[in-house]
């Protein structure tokens, strides 16, 4: 897996654990819940603290977050150089004339229950609003860092993480991490970013951003020209979800193509990796019929597998007349991940349930699984809603398109 493949794990695991709806992962040889974590930069399962001691896996008690975090801060110095870093960024906004007030340290009560938190420094800007910056000088765990990234989330609040020091040759994994949350882009506070911040009298970084290898020369970003999505975490660009999504799209681009003449029987979709199916035309039709529910969701109604009006139409018929039957399952998996779910709630829901439980002249069918080639091959081609994984990642960067939600 690529590294912000399994850090996409890693972050949506440890978020399950602190409250937000995120991936849990199991150990399976004793069923307890695992996180990630990392050795000489290679990720491993770990148990969580509490899991059976007698599973065969089980590699002693972990340190709990606080006792390693005390661990970490080498005395009062470290914390020190960290106060005066906040006081340098807080005085760096006090610049701009649209900053109303900054903090330091100081606590910040939240606007529902829960705890509140004391984040590095709190700007209030005029028109924009409160700003959060943490300042990462030394390691910051990743269940802090998911702590607070979710708890800035939840109150609304855009949190910029601001590294001391950033070397693209050697990224420690939990410098990698906050760079993860910031969708690919590395903030830091160097020499050149104080002195274009005194220069422009307002808050600039330098940013390096991942090009999936490395990372390019950084650049000097004022903080008023980043993008601020849903998660409330602000980037330059897009280097993690944009790629991913570039990549989704050209997935497809065959077999749009392909099927734009198709005539719904007689030739086979002129695709080299369909070719190791048997079943040629029932393949090609549920292809036909996935991206046609795709499109519909979409808002451009389409029908690439029939002379049907609609994709309603389309699916009762090949339903009934059985070349569709065995993947009544994963037609079904495919809609009620799309907009078109209330479908389900139609004949189509009925006929497909009917197909599914074997009924009538349908005891035969045997429904394809998830390890099956067609529903591997639709899950690629349609990972926004048929890949868990995929779909929680898009989910998470605010990114999952309007046909899936
Ligand atoms: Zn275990």
């Amino acid at each position: 897996m690529p590294r912000d493949g399994w850090e996409t794990l890693r972050a949506g695991i440890t978020d399950h654990r602190h409250g937000k709806l995120g991936m849990v992962a199991r150990c399976i040889a004793c069923n307890g819940e695992v996180y990630i974590t990392t050795a000489q930069g290679r990720p491993l399962f770990a148990h969580y603290q509490g899991s059976d001691t007698r599973c065969p896996w089980y590699s002693g008690k972990n340190m709990h977050p606080n006792d390693a975090r005390a661990a970490q801060y080498h005395g009062q110095q470290e914390s020190e150089a960290h106060r005066r870093m906040c006081e340098l960024i807080a005085e760096l906004c006090g610049l701009d004339e649209r900053c109303e007030g900054t903090k330091v340290d100081e606590y910040r009560a939240p606007t529902e229950n829960e705890y509140g938190r004391y984040p590095d420094v709190l700007v209030n800007w005029r028109v924009f609003g409160q700003f959060a910056v943490e300042y990462q000088m030394s390691h910051t765990f990743q269940t802090e860092v998911s702590q607070r990234c979710i708890h800035y989330e939840r109150e609304g609040i855009p949190l910029l993480w601001v590294l001391s020091s950033f070397d693209p040759a050697r990224v420690p994994q939990a410098v990698s991490d906050v760079v993860h949350r910031h969708r690919g882009n590395a903030f830091v506070l160097d020499q050149a970013a104080v002195a274009e911040s005194r220069r422009l009298q307002t808050l600039v970084l330098t940013c390096f951003m991942s090009n999936g290898e490395g990372y390019d020369e950084p650049i000097l970003i004022r903080f008023d020209a980043l993008k601020f999505p849903d998660s409330r975490r602000p980037f330059v660009e897009d280097r993690l979800i944009m790629p991913l999504l570039d990549q989704i799209a050209a997935r497809r681009l065959p077999y749009f193509e392909a099927l734009k003449d198709w005539d719904h029987h007689s030739n086979r979709l002129p695709i080299d990796e369909l070719t190791s199916f048997k079943n040629r035309l029932h393949v090609d039709r549920l292809i036909a019929a996935a991206f046609s529910i795709m499109e519909t969701a979409a808002g451009r109604p389409q029908n690439f597998a029939s002379d049907h009006e609609n994709i309603k139409g389309m699916i009762n018929t090949y339903q009934n007349t059985g070349s569709l039957a065995p993947y009544a399952k994963l037609l079904m998996t495919l809609i009620e991940n799309t907009s078109q779910r209330a479908l389900l709630e139609d004949t189509v829901g009925s006929n497909l349930r009917r197909t599914i439980s074997g009924q009538g002249k349908f005891a035969d069918v045997e429904q394809v699984s998830e390890i099956s080639p067609e529903w591997q091959l639709l899950r690629r081609l349609l990972p926004e809603a048929l890949d868990p994984f995929e779909r929680q990642r898009l989910k998470e960067a605010g990114a999952l398109p309007e046909w899936a939600i």
